[in-house]
């Protein structure tokens, strides 16, 4: 897979964007299918918990709406492991991205990735997205009666925002958690998927990427978690080191999550619940480690 593959349909062409986090220049990816997103688990329907929030645009000043849950009506679940949020009805990453319809910026809501562009980074998307982007591919999903975004959707504006955190340079932090939600959002494709019986074939591509982003997402983090000051990407240092411990931990790589999580038990200042959290996978990876010695 190419992590931007399927840009065309914005007039972009991730192919020769280089490697994601080797020094800055990289790529994306698209799928199209079909099931409408229908959510069954409370009569809470997705659109009811949406709003459209005015936006301006940082590089080009438009100004136009965007999707946004309702902070007061969204109710959360418990989150994955790997922190990954979950709500009742609606999967809020979704909205986690925000395209101008006018000039094909685009970056993550998270941290206001999307607002937190430095004035020598507009030249460079002005350039390289809006030069070729067509406002008409974006129509879907700030045409004026638009109510909700599918998987399909929000996963290529997500792409978007990935080819444009290359395109300005951005630190490995936010790259690595584009990545990390593209993944995220594979998951609740594929958990949707499954909900509405979708061949197998589908799924099993659905969760070839999720895995290729998870890959990505991962190897970006370790590099932040190395060169970044903290809080990475919102976390504290803790949180982040808890998460790249349960990633370490998908990856077989059990001595590096070992390490991670021995230093949140033994921290003075790591947050209770993510003691807690560490606490229940030094238990898991005690025994994983014993397995494999027998093994
Ligand atoms: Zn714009």
């Amino acid at each position: 897979m190419g992590l931007l593959d399927g840009l065309e349909i914005f007039g972009m062409d991730g192919s020769n964007m280089g490697d994601l986090f080797s020094d800055q220049k990289k790529q994306p990816t698209v799928q199209r299918t079909g099931a409408p997103v229908v959510h069954k688990e409370t009569e809470t329907k997705e659109e009811d918990l949406l709003l459209a929030k005015k936006t301006v645009c940082p590089v080009c000043d438009h100004e136009f709406k965007t999707l946004t849950p309702k902070s007061g009506r969204v109710r959360r679940k418990e989150s994955d492991r790997d922190l990954r949020p979950r709500s009742v009805g609606i999967d809020t990453l979704k909205y986690n991205v925000i395209c101008c319809p006018m000039c094909g910026y685009a970056g993550l809501t998270q941290n206001d990735w999307f607002q937190n562009i430095l004035r020598p980074q507009k030249p460079l998307i002005r350039a390289q997205v809006t030069s070729k982007f067509d406002p008409l591919s974006v129509r879907a999903a700030y045409g004026a009666d638009v109510r909700k975004w599918s998987y399909e959707l929000s996963i290529a504006l997500h792409k978007l925002s990935l080819f444009n955190s290359m395109v300005k340079n951005a630190k490995a932090s936010e790259k690595a958690y584009n990545c990390l939600v593209l993944s995220w959002l594979h998951r609740g494709w594929g958990e949707e998927l499954r909900e509405h019986g979708a061949e197998e074939g589908m799924q099993a591509k659905v969760r070839a990427v999720e895995e290729d982003y998870y890959k990505k997402a991962y190897e970006g983090l370790t590099k932040a978690m190395a060169t970044e000051t903290p809080p990475v990407c919102g976390m504290s240092e803790h949180m982040l080191s808890y998460l790249v411990a349960v990633m370490s931990q998908k990856f077989g790589k059990l001595e590096i999550a070992s390490k991670l999580v021995a230093t949140i038990l033994v921290s003075q200042t790591a947050e209770g619940k993510v003691k807690d959290r560490a606490r229940d996978l030094k238990e898991e990876l005690i025994t994983q480690i014993k397995e494999r010695k027998q093994m």
